[in-house]
């Protein structure tokens, strides 16, 4: 453990943002959740495409043009191979989770959501993975249900699985919530979704980042996950899906690339995965995606995992001694992720003033209104771990919290 903690202190090293001072202070960056630093290896990616080897993908045949699409293509697989997908074709480049889930509510919804049917998520879910749901209702004349979680900020299976009937068409649940750190017991609630004779979608912003992720083994549908919050650059994302649902639902959106023929008459379909991606992809960033993947891979799942709840546990037990402090998600299996309120004081000033000490943390409802308003009306302070974080930072956070508590009361 000590040669794993050796390796994690020089990684910071990998990031240049991290050497920045903050209001004269040395940036402590505790907002992984939201989207985390780059290391020079994916700015470097980035800057050697556009310098170097920029053209277009898919649609020429010089050299640049056939590089790009070599390049593109085998960030497809490096995607395929981080989370186990049975082929490449079964991963989509989208903009991000928000457009991966969009994407399904679309077109699994056009495709098999009839009047009465069922789209169970759960109380601890971000926006993302419930306004979309909500729109797909609305269009279809479905009936979006939820699954309470308890005090501690877990789902409650009981009253999970009661919800789970004929009628139930989609299970969309997030894999770790982003607000409280819950890690959701995917595989148990996969097999009880297969049973109810529904699919299921994960939300995989936060799970992505900080642990290994094999979808056979989980055995779900689609699974969706956003480049910027793994060390890659902002604008990618992924859609899972198995194949044969890709296959069997309508494209998202219609553009060039998506197409096979196009007459003015009807329009045919290309095979997949450039059946739900129209027009020119982001090929920068799915190349940058490519280097984050390599970072991440290289330095290991199970060791960032590993590290980070090292991190969890420390925070944890450190942030007992401030005073007033009530800690907003304590589930069993938690990830590195530590939500907080603090009697008497609003988040935001509490953010505000760690940031004048240097300190970046998430203050209010993290985009996940009702998850948060369930235990506290203003919000909570929300520090969010990522591979580059260590020990003595969350030392001297616990520090700057105290001094900013004392001035606040
Ligand atoms: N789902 C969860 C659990 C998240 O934490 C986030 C981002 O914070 C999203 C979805 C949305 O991700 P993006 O904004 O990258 O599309």
């Amino acid at each position: 453990m000590k040669q794993t903690l050796l390796n994690f202190e020089n990684l910071r090293g990998d990031f240049p943002m991290l050497k920045k001072t903050m209001h004269g202070k040395p940036l402590i960056y505790f907002d992984s959740g939201a989207t985390t630093q780059k290391p020079q290896v994916v700015i470097d990616t980035l800057s050697d495409f556009y310098r170097n080897h920029y053209g277009t993908v898919h649609r020429a045949v010089y050299e640049l043009a056939t590089h790009s699409t070599t390049e593109f293509q085998n960030v497809r697989f490096q995607v395929a191979t981080l989370i186990n997908a049975a082929k490449p074709e079964e991963i989509v480049f989208t903009r991000g989770t928000t457009e991966s889930i969009n994407t399904v509510a679309y077109s699994f919804g056009k495709g098999f959501i009839r009047p009465g049917d069922e789209i169970l998520i759960t109380e601890m879910e971000h926006h993302s993975n419930i306004v979309p749901w909500q729109l797909l209702c609305e269009d279809r004349g479905a009936v979006l249900k939820v699954a309470p979680m308890n005090e501690r900020g877990e789902l409650i299976m009981e009253e999970f699985t009661k919800l789970l009937n004929s009628k139930t068409k989609l299970v969309a649940v997030t894999y770790m919530a982003n607000s409280l750190g819950t890690i959701n017991p995917i595989k148990e609630i996969a097999a009880l979704a297969h049973e109810a004779g529904a699919k299921i979608l994960v939300d995989g912003a936060q799970s992505t980042p900080h642990m290994p992720i094999d979808v056979q083994d989980l055995d779900i549908d689609f699974y969706a996950f956003s480049g910027h919050k793994i060390y890659g650059p902002t604008g990618v994302g992924v859609l899972y899906g198995k194949e044969e649902l890709l296959n069997a639902m309508p494209p998202y959106q219609g553009g060039g690339d998506m197409i096979d023929t196009v007459t003015f008459e009807k329009s045919s379909y290309n095979d997949l995965p450039l059946k739900f991606e129209a027009g020119t992809p982001m090929i920068a960033e799915v190349i940058g995606l490519g280097a984050a993947i390599s970072y991440i891979t290289e330095i290991g799942l199970e060791n960032i995992q590993a590290w980070e709840h090292e991190l969890l546990l420390h925070a944890t037990e450190r942030l007992k001694e401030v005073k007033g402090l009530k800690m907003i998600g304590t589930a069993a299996k938690k990830g590195g992720i530590i939500s907080f309120a603090i009697d008497g004081i609003h988040p935001l000033d509490i953010g505000t003033l760690l940031d004048l000490r240097g300190v970046a943390v998430r203050t209010g409802f993290h985009c996940a209104q009702p998850a948060v308003r369930r235990f506290s009306e203003t919000g909570t302070t929300r520090l969010s771990f990522g591979l580059y974080n260590n020990k003595s930072e969350i030392d001297h956070f616990v520090t700057a919290l105290q001094e900013v508590v004392r001035l606040l009361k």
